[in-house]
């Protein structure tokens, strides 16, 4: 028996009668407690609530963890997207594996303080040396102790084939499929209680083909496993797509056969109305990053409308957050 109440909270976010609080028993919710009462079954573990606030853990729907090295970069301050990233790619391409596992550490450190109990990633540089980067934000997650999906990102598209990242940051795209796959069937857990999912998230239009698109898609049917790509964040991506592809962003998702549930976007800010009943058709989800859009000026979400219209509408952290001084 290893139960612990949280005893009568000063308020708690729940659908029924709990002001007794919420019995936990190893890492479930097994009782909520009407006001007034105890809970039913003995408890090892009693924690007063009376100065505290029960909410259910908050989602974080789109992140970085390697960025949050590089906040502060001088060279890419007060930049819009594109030359944002021009900017780091190349400091990016020089991560290391002590890199990695600090910053994963650091970012759901910094999520579980702020209330979050589940983090998606989206980590799309895998440079020589960092082939292990997603094994080993499954290891920070478990030692942490916090829920991940983590999301196997991709660039395919470098500058030499008329892509935004250069070369040095681009792998090929059997290479991309080959560790997709292998990273599902390692890591990815499905049910009840599964603590650690993989995705699959070629980074954006303008860093990836048509083909690694198509072929994440289909390995994402078949492993059950959701996709996730950046779409419409800025204005300079709808001109590339339109001058790369011939078409606006949503016509490009749905070419591409991701216009269908267990897709969700990062950023999604410049749809039309048409597009947007599109999205909310397809029940696509998106991940609204405002501490992103203000400091890059990409734009603001259309989150209501994307809501109604069917749309599941997350929040994401994504921080190119100036908080520190420039050095
Ligand atoms: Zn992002």
């Amino acid at each position: 028996m290893n139960r612990i109440w949280i005893k009568n909270p000063l308020a708690i976010l729940a659908e029924e009668n709990a002001g007794g609080g919420l019995v936990i028993e190893q890492d479930r919710i097994v009782e909520l407690v009407p006001g007034g009462k105890e809970p039913s079954l003995p408890c090892a573990q009693v924690f007063d609530a009376s100065e505290h606030v029960v909410t259910p853990g908050l989602v974080n729907c789109h992140h970085h963890f390697y960025q949050t090295l590089t906040r502060a970069l001088p060279a890419a301050l007060n930049q819009e997207l594109f030359p944002w990233l021009q900017s780091l790619y190349p400091v990016w391409a020089g991560l290391t594996p002590e890199m990695i596992s600090l910053s994963s550490r650091l970012a759901l450190a910094e999520l579980m303080l702020s209330g979050c109990t589940t983090a998606s990633d989206h980590h799309y540089l895998f440079p020589r040396g960092l082939e292990q980067a997603i094994d080993q934000q499954v290891e920070a997650a478990q030692q942490l102790g916090i829920r991940v999906v983590l999301t196997r990102g991709s660039m395919s598209l470098g500058q030499a084939d008329g892509g935004l990242p250069p070369q040095t940051v681009v792998q090929k795209e059997s290479d991309i499929i080959a560790d997709s796959e292998r990273l599902i069937k390692t890591h990815h857990q499905s049910g009840t209680g599964a603590m650690v999912q993989i995705a699959l998230a070629p980074c954006s239009p303008f860093s990836v083909t048509p083909d690694i698109m198509r072929a994440s898609a289909e390995l994402a049917q078949l492993y059950g496993v959701g996709l996730h790509t950046h779409l419409a964040e800025t204005l300079d991506e709808e001109t590339f797509c339109e001058q790369q592809f011939g078409m606006h962003t949503v016509d490009y998702l749905e070419s591409v056969g991701w216009l269908r549930p267990g897709t969700w976007l990062a950023h999604g800010i410049h749809f039309n109305d048409d597009e947007i009943q599109r999205l909310g058709a397809a029940s696509i989800g998106v991940s609204h990053c405002p501490c992103s859009n203000m400091v890059l000026a990409s734009g603001i979400c259309r989150t209501l409308e994307l809501e109604a219209a069917g749309c599941h509408v997350g929040l994401g952290w994504m921080v190119p957050r100036p908080t520190m001084a420039p050095i």
